[in-house]
């Protein structure tokens, strides 16, 4: 998926889950931000594997938002669970959309991708790029939960 996507889409999540009323504009576009610098593999011609992978984009967000729930404000936690789930949803999507991702870079660089089409009478029903774009969806439409979660995750 392309770099324009990826800015866009958590960019309209955010905003529809009016998470930019707590953040800001700013801090909404800063964390839409973050999801297109992974795409920074392709522009310094990396092997879309520096960033592309589940250590960057699940590993390390997860340790922030770990940090940030012993350590940090509502505002940084909730801030960090946007990074985790933007970051997340980025190599998901391209995992779905027709590119490789080297899932477990550093460890080994193996491509990985899921492509498939389910057609029904030369009509195509359901296709990987769908299916990614369900998961990229379901992943942001956590931010419209954003608070509950945290206040859940607090409680417990
Ligand atoms: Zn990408």
């Amino acid at each position: 998926m392309d770099s324009l996507f990826h800015f866009i889409f958590p960019l309209m999540a955010a905003l529809a889950a009016r998470i930019h009323m707590k953040h800001g504009v700013i801090g909404v576009l800063l964390m839409a931000l973050s999801a297109v610098l992974i795409d920074v593999d392709h522009l310094i011609g990396l092997p879309g594997a520096m960033f592309h992978n589940l250590f960057f984009t699940l590993a390390v967000p997860f340790t922030i938002l770990s940090i940030m729930y012993t350590w940090g404000r509502e505002t940084e936690r909730q801030a960090a669970m946007c990074l985790l789930l933007f970051l997340f949803s980025h190599t998901v999507l391209d995992l779905f959309s027709g590119g490789t991702v080297a899932l477990f870079y550093p460890i080994t660089g193996q491509q990985y991708a899921i492509n498939f089409n389910v057609t029904w009478g030369g009509y195509q029903i359901i296709s990987s790029s769908g299916i990614g774009l369900l998961i990229f969806f379901s992943i942001l439409l956590v931010c419209f939960f954003l608070q509950d979660i945290d206040r859940y995750m607090v409680k417990y």
